[in-house]
């Protein structure tokens, strides 16, 4: 502000500068600008203003403000500061697809002996979003806990009320308890790890990797359960194809991937692993025999929670965070990851890495 107040001092280099100067600030200010005079006719509004109102209504200069923006609470702020000459802070919700909210300051001003008022649109749309994923996120994860820890106390009770001497049942209630302690455990685990990942806390160690060989591996570590359910798991991947990726996260995201492929399979179904390349991207696939996704949920299995049968996921051990850790996984590895299903035949989910030669 100094420089500024130290050039405008002068007065006849501020009248040469000054509008320019000003109009250069204006145009690169991420806020938008609209000032209107007395009649309420925008004198003058920035290229932030324009994007937020002007491209439904085209250049915004002269028109009336309600010609641009049809908001009461906003007409009020800026009829306080034209005639009662006072500042106000209002909020604004634009409808439409692309729902926006701003904060605005709207202020009174004078220039050219004229008075006018001023308002600067601060746009809070993101802030907003990210503000309700926080607090869905937080009611998300007390549900998740609250679920096995409401069964665990009920089974300790019953327990202190006499079934501990129950010998038919008390094992079988101490290993509900127990299974309910490992998913909320589980749950944690998973919940630090996608943390983690979204705050940039781990690092990866990208080298080239023989592709089969770790998807053997995933096969191996997920053997137990692989086997109680009669599934047959096929690696259709060339013994010599290599990718570039961090081996061990690499490994977390099929092993994740296979092991849906697993749990939402048919009781006699098939997993089978896949790889292709070409010019731009390495493409590996996990394709399964199971239920299949629907389209409405198909959106949004990504997201933290999101599972298409909540009751069931948690009963098979499922904490809904799985392919959340898998999406922040392969784009962390400048990847993405896709799928297609269809309802009743199966689901294939794809990883996809950019090809990178050591
Ligand atoms: P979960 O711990 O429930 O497996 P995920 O994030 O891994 O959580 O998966 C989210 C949801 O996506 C699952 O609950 C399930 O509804 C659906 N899903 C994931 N993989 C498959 C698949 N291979 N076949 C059918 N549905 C799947």
């Amino acid at each position: 502000m100094s420089l500024l107040t130290a050039w405008f001092s002068n007065r006849e280099t501020a009248e040469k500068t000054s509008r320019p100067i000003l109009s250069e600030i204006l145009k690169t200010m991420r806020e938008g600008v609209i000032v209107v005079g007395g009649d309420t006719r925008i004198l003058a509004s920035n290229a932030a203003a324009y994007n937020a109102f002007g491209r439904r209504n085209g250049a915004l200069e002269d028109k009336r403000l309600s010609e641009v923006v049809r908001d009461l609470s906003l007409h009020e702020a800026f009829r306080k500061a034209l005639e009662e000459r006072t500042e106000s802070d209002i909020e604004l919700e634009i409808p439409g697809v692309e729902k926006r909210k701003y904060d605005v300051h709207v202020a009174p001003i004078e220039f050219d002996k004229t008075a006018g008022a001023i308002g600067i649109f601060y746009d809070i749309t993101q802030i907003e979003r990210l503000e309700r994923v926080r607090q869905e996120f937080l009611s998300n994860v007390s549900h998740e806990l609250r679920t096995p820890l409401t069964s665990i106390l009920a089974f300790v009770e019953t327990l202190q009320d006499g079934a501990i001497n129950d010998g038919e049942n008390n094992q079988r209630f101490l290993g509900v308890i127990r299974k309910n302690a490992q998913r909320m455990h589980h749950l944690i685990d998973d919940i630090l790890e996608l943390s983690s990942i979204e705050s940039g806390g781990i690092t990866l160690v990208p080298k080239s990797v023989n592709l089969h060989s770790l998807i053997e591996d995933v096969f191996t570590n997920l053997s137990s359960k692989i086997t109680a359910r009669q599934i047959k798991l096929k690696n259709a991947v060339a013994k010599d194809a290599r990718v570039f990726a961090d081996s061990a996260r690499l490994e977390q995201m099929l092993t994740n991937l296979v092991d849906n492929a697993v749990k939402f399979n048919s009781e006699t179904g098939n997993v089978i692993v896949t790889f292709e390349r070409n010019d731009k991207k390495d493409v590996i696939s996990v394709s399964d025999t199971g239920e299949g996704i629907s389209g409405e949920h198909l959106q949004r299995i990504f997201e933290r929670f999101y599972r298409t049968d909540r009751a069931r996921s948690r009963e098979i051990g499922g904490t809904g965070l799985g392919l959340a850790i898998v999406k922040h996984l392969a784009r962390l590895h400048g990847g993405e990851i896709s799928v297609n299903s269809i309802l009743g035949k199966g689901s294939t989910f794809s990883i996809e890495l950019p090809v990178i030669s050591e």
